[in-house]
């Protein structure tokens, strides 16, 4: 249930509604935008409640939501979510270009890609220290002293960074390096993580569970939300479906779907998405013309000897060709329309 309030609702009558809420049990969670202020009932709702809430005074109406998701709904925030990361609107007109490798192996290796990568377009640099492997034989990163490599690549290209948090244990330690901390697919639904991301006053970008609904993954996101806060940012990075020659099927219907239902800025991961680099091109293109707000690239100096994901990682010439494909897209898609229109007699 949201509660809408007159435009020029007072302080006090704001007040009022929020305790109205917080005396029955319930959590009332204020969003104050450029149009309305809005407020979220987060809790188990009794059907009386609409009814009490109506009459307070600068009270507009009361909606129930459906969905079982609510701070995370267009309902509940109308506008656009914009999360900045470093220079980079993520949600609003920028373009997110989230690039480097599946995992940090040497300082020379991110140090040498976030160069190339910044050089090609991407303006966030990607880099896995704690990395979640199928097998326990696998490599599975460098800890922190990937963290610290990190740390290196940003002083040498001062782009921000983004790295994946496994367990809550690496919480404080990631939080020190990372500009964006990453919840992969596999904990998705890791709900203590989720837990102590909410409490973070840093971005946290969500990865789209293996097998996870859109429901769930905006579910998922709602625990960060609902812990307070507000800088999350939603990442399609494939589904398991019964097709196998490609590692995942990315669902790029999501990307219009999140942006129908949620106010979260998408990202697309078109690496984990196919599995394959040369597939990378083609998908992060079609992530782009289906409105995603960002793209994120694995790209590795030498993808034949990478210690994960080579497959799916793109050489420097290649991210670069990719970059150009992915701006021509760009300019058609945020074309005025009738540029767009001009363009296509
Ligand atoms: C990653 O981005 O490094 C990663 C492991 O991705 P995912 O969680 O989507 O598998
Ligand atoms: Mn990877």
């Amino acid at each position: 249930m949201i509660v809408v309030m007159k435009q020029q609702a007072s302080e006090a009558e704001v007040k009022s509604v929020a305790d109205h809420i917080t005396r029955v049990g319930l959590k009332p969670s204020i969003s104050s935008g450029s149009e309305r202020i809005v407020i979220g009932i987060l809790g188990k709702i009794y059907p009386e409640l609409q009814d009490e809430l109506e009459v307070l005074s600068g009270v507009v109406e009361v909606i129930k939501v459906s969905r079982p998701f609510k701070l995370s709904s267009r309902e509940f925030h109308p506008a656009d979510t914009v999360v900045k990361v470093g220079n980079v609107a993520v949600g609003g007109k920028d373009l997110a270009v989230m690039a480097g490798p599946c995992s940090v192996e040497s300082e020379e290796q991110v140090v040498a890609t976030a160069k190339a990568v910044k050089a090609a377009g991407a303006n966030i640099f990607r880099g896995g220290a704690f990395k979640p492997r199928s097998s326990p034989y696998s490599f599975r990163g460098l800890g922190v002293e990937g963290l610290k490599y990190l740390a290196a690549a940003r002083e040498a290209t001062g782009l921000p960074i983004i790295t994946e948090v496994l367990a809550e244990k690496d919480v404080e330690a990631v939080y020190k390096y990372a500009d964006v901390l990453q919840v992969g697919a596999r904990n998705m639904q890791n709900f203590t993580l989720l837990d102590e991301m909410g409490k973070l006053d840093k971005p946290v970008m969500l990865k789209r569970g293996l097998s996870a609904t859109i429901e769930e993954w905006l579910l998922a996101a709602e625990y960060i939300l609902a812990g307070g806060n507000p800088r999350v940012i939603l990442c399609e990075r494939g589904i398991r479906t019964y097709e196998t020659y490609t590692r995942n099927t990315l669902d790029l219907s999501a990307i219009p779907v999140i942006k129908k239902i949620s106010h979260l800025p998408i990202v697309a991961d078109p690496s984990h998405g196919t599995g394959k680099w040369y597939l990378v091109g083609p998908m992060a293109s079609a992530a782009v013309a289906a409105g995603a707000h960002g793209i994120m690239i694995e790209v590795h100096p030498t993808p034949d000897t990478a210690k994960s994901d080579g497959a799916q990682s793109l050489t420097f010439a290649n991210f670069a060709t990719v970059m150009e494909q992915v701006n021509a897209i760009r300019a058609v898609v945020s074309a005025p329309k009738s540029r767009a229109k001009a363009a296509s007699k």
